[in-house]
């Protein structure tokens, strides 16, 4: 009998289609799949990674499918999404199926990414200097202050984005001071899919 083997299992809080609000790509239409879990416990996080599903490869691929249909961009988010050790089949097999994935990471994990791979990190507590070298774009968020510390593991030539934590008008303010004041290396990123009411 040949029985072909099952596909690595993905912990799920959600997948949905919607546009990415944030950062290069905002506006573009993206699958989303939020992993289960993170390796951190930041005393400022308001993401909910909880556990409600798991599935695997395979059938991720197919939901992606049926949520998407020819929508190009899928974003494995979290939590941390390369805390998972099934992710890299996840990313692999998104690939084989012609999808463009990007990770929205918090850089502390170290995974060897394909170069098609779009990386953003959003450096909290530490960073590994190897994804910080990887990472596409860099997404700060901004809450009450920017938060510098990691900069230095990032390339010169990285786009820093500035991210006011809730869109408050505070922090807000901050982010635009800071990026008229560093305008070489600093743009803004509003969630925009918060001011239009979309996940
Ligand atoms: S890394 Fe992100 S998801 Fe994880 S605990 Fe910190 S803020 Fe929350």
């Amino acid at each position: 009998m040949n029985r072909t083997a099952p596909t690595p299992t993905i912990h799920l809080t959600e997948i949905f289609y919607t546009l990415q609000g944030e950062g290069t790509w905002a506006g573009t239409p993206a699958v989303f799949i939020r992993l289960a879990g993170c390796n951190l416990a930041c005393d400022f996080c308001d993401t909910d990674y909880a556990l409600r599903s798991s599935a695997s490869v395979d059938e991720m691929v197919a939901r992606v499918d049926e949520l998407g249909g020819a929508c190009p961009m899928v974003v494995l988010t979290g939590g941390e999404p390369l805390a998972q050790s099934a992710t890299p089949a996840l990313v692999d097999a998104l690939r084989a199926a012609g999808r463009r994935v990007h990770i929205e990471s918090n850089g502390t994990i170290f995974v060897e990414l394909p170069h098609d791979v779009w990386l953003c990190v959003s450096p909290k507590e530490r960073v590994d200097p190897r994804m910080a070298r990887r990472a596409d774009e860099v997404k700060l968020i901004v809450d009450r202050r920017v938060p510098e510390e990691h900069l230095a593991l990032f390339p010169e030539h990285s786009t820093i984005f500035l991210q006011p934590e809730g869109n408050k008008p505070n922090n807000v303010a901050l982010a635009v001071e800071y990026a008229r004041a560093h305008p070489a290396r600093f743009r803004l990123s509003l969630q925009t899919h918060k001011f239009i009411g979309i996940p």
